[in-house]
């Protein structure tokens, strides 16, 4: 099959999350397959032609490779891309984001046209590339070359939407009877998202929990009404791990490699954690990490709630983290009253995340809502437990065999299941069988790939 992956960020290009790990790795694993795909992005200012390998192809379209032979096209545009950021600068998102996206949009699709590129499957990721299904069915209708592509839409993180005010819809170039609440129309506002839901022939979101939850009124952030129309086109496929940078077998940032046969080496990695931690360098009381972003969406309003209790329960506690100022002002004043029980780290920390899947005992993610969350997957790998919220990805991918889980969002919950993990961490015998099927999980991209493949498949039968 003809794939196009449009998305706003791909990694190694351009990512500030998990919508970019998938556009970066979803392609080489469907190129492995024996599929046909190119990927179309926008050229922000930071994709530099002195850290990649980059060609111009027309006057605004520059490119590069990945995988074997995937072609990554981006769009260039002075005004709307060449800029320090993605969405967002010190002051919120940027005002034009709406002329940004939908252009980026309309220029994906003439290009397609100019390149012949005659796709089976446009798969688009998220609000920013929601309007292609949008024009797709509407501006481009009429057009021969375009007639026979399909579309999917991934939704991430259904948080976020691309709202716009009323007066920007003119901007968009559609008939004004899509400004109606079947269509682009939400409260008032334009909805981009929503637009692409209603308009790509499959819906699908990052993991079969959430798919249902996100038809809620609970997850689904007033879209659930939305979503529960297209029930029968919706999917949940979970993400993969990139399995090459997440294996303690082969992990140069941690101070000593293991593997599930023979995980002894964990021990040193323990250590060598709570010594750059300035943590009391000990075999015998369990450690948990964290990282994460510090949003609410993290669990980290029950987490605070429990702090006192969780901190006088014989453990040690490392977090890794930025985001909301709030819990950096709240976490931070915790440390203070518990200095060798919590080590705190405010900052993006790429090894020091390594070290900390790899020397703890224990994975924290009590998330209030999780689309997949990949921080439980990769600490499964490192035979460090999970104790997570039984929520979207958590619990498709967490069971009493690998894992500790909380159906309760409520921090005496929390605080159960943290002592069930302690109760367990004294059983040696159980935790080398919890760790041993940890690490024995297989969540890598090659299944996700393959679940893709069928969706393409049902979506072009469509
Ligand atoms: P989300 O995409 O909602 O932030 P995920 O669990 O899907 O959550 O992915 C988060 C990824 O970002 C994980 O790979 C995690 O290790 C990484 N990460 C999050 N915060 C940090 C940090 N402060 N330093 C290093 N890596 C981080």
């Amino acid at each position: 099959m003809r794939i196009v992956m449009c998305a706003s960020e791909v990694v190694p290009f351009a990512k500030t999350g998990g919508l970019a790990d998938v556009a970066g790795a979803l392609p080489l694993s469907l190129e492995d397959q024996g599929q046909e795909v190119i990927v179309v992005m926008p050229r922000y200012k930071s994709i530099q032609g002195s850290q990649f390998k980059i060609n111009k192809v027309k006057e605004d379209i520059a490119a590069s490779k990945i995988g074997r032979n995937i072609q990554v096209y981006f769009i260039e545009n002075e005004k709307y891309f060449n800029r320090d950021n993605l969405y967002m600068d010190k002051n919120g998102d940027y005002p034009d984001n709406l002329d940004r996206f939908s252009y980026f949009c309309r220029r994906t699709l003439q290009l397609l046209k100019e390149i012949k590129f005659k796709a089976d499957v446009i798969h688009v990721h998220d609000w920013q590339a929601s309007l292609v299904p949008v024009y797709l069915k509407s501006a481009y209708a009429k057009d021969p070359f375009y007639k026979d592509m399909r579309t999917v839409l991934t939704i991430h993180n259904i948080g976020y939407q691309g709202l716009f005010p009323k007066e920007e819809f003119t901007k968009l170039g559609l008939d004004w009877s899509l400004f109606d609440m079947e269509k682009l129309e939400f409260y008032g506002k334009v909805n981009l998202l929503k637009g692409g839901i209603v308009f790509s022939d499959i819906v699908n979101t990052v993991s079969p929990t959430y798919a249902k939850e996100i038809q809620t009124k609970e997850f689904g952030f007033g879209l659930e009404g939305v979503l529960a129309k297209r029930k029968s086109s919706l999917f949940g496929i979970l993400n993969g791990i990139d399995y090459s940078i997440w294996d303690p077998q082969t992990d140069t940032f941690i101070a000593e490699q293991f593997w599930a046969q023979d995980y002894k080496g964990k021990r040193k990695d323990k250590t060598d954690l709570q010594k750059i931690c300035n943590l009391p360098v000990t075999a015998d009381k369990p450690l948990f990490g964290i990282v994460s972003r510090l949003a609410e969406q993290k669990g980290f309003d029950i987490l605070a709630e429990a702090m006192d209790t969780i901190c006088n329960l014989n453990l040690q506690l490392v977090i890794l983290g930025t985001g909301n100022v709030k819990f950096h002002t709240l976490l931070s004043d915790i440390v203070k009253k518990y200095p060798k029980v919590i080590s705190l780290h405010l900052k993006f920390d790429d090894v020091l995340a390594h070290k900390i899947y790899a020397g703890s005992d224990f994975f924290l993610m009590p998330s209030r809502y999780e689309p997949c969350g990949l921080g439980q997957l990769i600490s499964l790998r490192y035979g460090t437990i999970p104790a997570v919220f039984k929520t979207g990805g958590l619990a498709d991918t967490i069971d009493k065999n690998n894992g500790f889980i909380f159906s309760q969002y409520k921090q005496e919950e929390l605080v159960k299941t943290i002592k069930a993990a302690l109760g367990v961490f004294k059983d040696k015998q159980q935790l080398d069988t919890l760790i041993r099927n940890a690490m024995k999980c297989n969540f890598s991209w090659e299944t996700s790939a393959k679940a893709y493949i069928r969706l393409y498949e049902k979506v072009r039968s469509k």
